[in-house]
């Protein structure tokens, strides 16, 4: 896919968690000609609630872990295996750590969060963060 050939400024979406990837199948077929971009580093999307089921041999990893190369033909938006390091809001660009400036009409950031502990003493040493 060349990104500068497309047709408009994309919506892009940094991070493709449930979050991001739930955005991109509920904008499918809603949008005339707007491409759709996701960004992740990783090169799958990972289910985890199913990372159980994966460990007891019930789902396969293609089940648990499909390719975002693969959704992306499926579900029709662009993928790039990318980090976003910064987002200039002022030119409505996001920038990559690879030096990619890509310019957006919307932007929706879902990168995931970090454990909280409330700063209980002793829980981040001790305790799996889920
Ligand atoms: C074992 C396990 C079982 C679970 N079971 C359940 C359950 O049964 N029900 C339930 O509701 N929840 C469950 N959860 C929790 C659920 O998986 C999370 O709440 C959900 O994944 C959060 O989605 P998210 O999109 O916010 O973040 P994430 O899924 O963490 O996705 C964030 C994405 O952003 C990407 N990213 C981060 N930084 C950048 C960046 N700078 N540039 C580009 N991309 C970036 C990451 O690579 C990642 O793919 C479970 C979690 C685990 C670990």
């Amino acid at each position: 896919m060349d990104l500068n050939n497309l047709k408009s400024l994309p919506i892009v979406l940094v991070g493709g968690g449930f979050g991001g990837l739930s955005t991109a199948i509920a904008l499918r077929g809603k949008l005339d000609c707007t491409p759709i971009i996701l960004i992740d580093p990783s090169p799958r999307f990972v289910f985890k609630p199913f990372l159980y089921e994966l460990l007891s041999d019930e789902l396969k990893s293609w089940e648990v872990a499909p390719k975002y190369s693969i959704l992306a033909s499926e579900l029709g938006f662009i993928y790039l295996q990318e980090t976003v390091i910064r987002v200039d809001q002022d030119n409505r660009k996001v920038i990559t750590s690879s030096d990619l400036e890509l310019e957006y009409s919307q932007l929706v950031v879902s990168t995931g969060l970090t454990t909280d502990y409330f700063g209980i003493k002793g829980l981040s040493e001790h305790a799996c963060g889920f």
